[in-house]
Formats: structure tokens, sequence, C-alpha cells
């Protein structure tokens, strides 16, 4: 009887479970699905997705769902941060109708 795990869970990489990693397959297809969607265009190069500012977003995604945080510690992912500069506009508007 087979046992699903993965064979070299000692050294997973990030490389490894992004792309590779038979544990994550679900959460991969999960991550194409959303690249195909927002016309992400990155192929399946590790070194190419990870440096598309695009789809370094749904690489954090997965990485979160993954809970495997310590091993992509070396990617720099940027967390959906809620827009700045936004509220400082609004404060520029005056309210001088009348
Ligand atoms: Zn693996």
């Amino acid at each position: 009887m087979f046992v699903d795990f993965c064979r070299v869970s000692r050294s997973q990489t990030p490389k490894h479970i992004l792309l590779q990693c038979p544990l994550y397959k679900d959460l991969r297809k999960q991550f194409w699905e959303r690249l195909d969607k927002n016309e992400v265009q990155v192929g399946t190069d590790y070194d190419t997705i990870v440096s598309h500012p695009q789809a370094t977003r749904y690489v954090a995604k997965f990485v979160q769902q993954t809970g495997l945080l310590q091993q992509f510690r070396c990617i720099e992912l940027e967390e959906d941060d809620e827009p700045q500069g936004l509220a400082a506009m609004e404060l520029g508007v005056e309210d001088d109708g009348y």
C-alpha cells in the first residue's frame, strides 16, 4: 500500500514546495488557477515566478496556506497592504460648496 507523503520532506526548498511537492498539489492547483484568472503569465520557471510582482502576491497566498513561512523567508513576499495614499488624498478635499 502506498502512503502519500513527500519523499524529500527533509529538504523542502521553496522551489520544491511551490512547484513540485506532492503534498501541496491542491494548493498549487489553486495557485495556477489564480494566475490564470488574472492573466499573469509567468510560465513554470521558479525564478520568473518569484520575481514577478503580480505573481508574488499569489505566492504569498500559497505560502500562507501551506503554513511554511519559514521555508520562504529567503523570498521577499509583499503582503497586501491597505492603500496608504487614499486617506491622505481624502483629507485634501474641502467642502466649500456654500
Ligand atoms: Zn515535498
